[in-house]
Parts: C-alpha cells; structure tokens; sequence
C-alpha cells in the first residue's frame, strides 16, 4: 500500500495552497519592503514546506533561521508540555520577527514561543501560520497571518505528519480512520 492509499480525503489542494501562500507573500512583501533584513523563523519540522514556498515569494531581503519545538510526539492530541529540540543559531535582538509556523490548534505551542522571543527582545514579532483550527483554541494568542482556517479533525500533509509520515504530501488532507487507529 502506497501513502496515499492513506488518505480519506483532501482538505485543501496543492493549487489552493500555493495560491494562498503567494497572497501572504504579497501582503509581506508590501508590509516589510522598507524594514532591515527581517528573520523568518522556521518552526520545525512541520512548517519547513511552507517556509520554502514562501520564501520563494518574498522581494524583500531577509533572512532564514530554525528552531524545533517539540509537540505531540506519535498521538494527535497534545499534551501540553512544549520544549525547544533545536535551538535558533542567531541573535534575534532588534531584528523584526516572523514566526512561520504550519498549524495553530490550542495556541499553547505558540504562547510559548511567543514568551520565549519577547525575552530576546526582538524589534518587532508577527506569525504567519499556514493553518489555524479556532474551535480549539485554549488561549488566545495573536496571529498575522493565517493561510486556512481549517475544521476540527487531525490533518497530514504539506509538512505536518502523522508518526513523522505524510510530510511529504503536497496537499493537506485526512487519514483513514483506521490509519490513526493502528498506530
Ligand atoms: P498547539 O500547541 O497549538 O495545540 O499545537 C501546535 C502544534 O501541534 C503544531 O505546530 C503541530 O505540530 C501540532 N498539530 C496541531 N494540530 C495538528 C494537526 O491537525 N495535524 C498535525 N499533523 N499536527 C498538528
């Protein structure tokens, strides 16, 4: 059985996305055409597809850094407790921020990244999420940039897995039932 075989369905289309992610470029591109080279943060592993597909459609000079955060290990709920894997290689200290992250669920991952950069003090701080799931969120926290909002159901592809499979998937879609069933 292929990947593919895998998936129930298909939520937003490779078309749909790249379309979308070209849009967010140009609202950047009008937004930070002046600022000093802003830093894109890449929040690894799963917005490193969005991060490359994005930086493609940027005009402004900028640059590119990473940082992994740990989420929910092998299951599709979290547990709540976030923890830096990887930490950014530079100093962030008066450097305009975007936080580029793939998918915004209980806000708690992104509350805490957001903590954890006001204490670096950069010039200014946005975050652009490729997806965002409203109906869970537990806090409330502050984002620029949304590609998709998308329902409440457990979503692969496009950089965001399952037990670290599907990332590779163009698209973001849905697993068979018995899929998240087995593992
Ligand atoms: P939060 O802390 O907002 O609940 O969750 C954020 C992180 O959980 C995301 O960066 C992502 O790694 C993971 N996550 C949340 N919802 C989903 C989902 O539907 N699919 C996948 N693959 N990961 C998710």
């Amino acid at each position: 059985m292929s990947l593919i075989d895998d998936v129930e369905k298909v939520l937003i289309s490779e078309a749909e996305i790249q379309e979308r992610i070209a849009n967010l470029a140009a609202e950047m591109n009008a937004l930070y055409s002046d600022a000093d080279r802003p830093m894109l943060i890449c929040i690894l592993k799963g917005a490193f597809m969005f991060l490359a597909d994005l930086t493609r459609h940027l005009t402004f000079r900028h640059e590119l850094d990473f940082m992994e955060i740990s989420s929910y290990g092998r299951g599709t709920t979290s547990s709540g407790a976030v923890r830096i894997l990887l930490d950014l290689a530079t100093d962030v200290q008066g450097r305009h921020v975007i936080i580029v992250e793939d998918i915004v669920d209980t806000g708690n991952t992104l509350t805490y990244i957001l903590r954890n950069f006001a204490a670096r003090k950069p010039a200014s701080i946005r975050v652009a999420t490729l997806l965002s799931k409203p109906s869970r969120r537990q806090i409330e926290v502050p984002v620029d940039f949304v590609g998709f909002e998308v329902p409440d159901e457990f979503v692969i592809g496009y950089g965001l897995d399952f037990a670290e499979q599907y990332r590779n998937l163009p698209f973001i879609g849905v697993l068979k039932p018995e899929v998240y069933r087995q593992s």
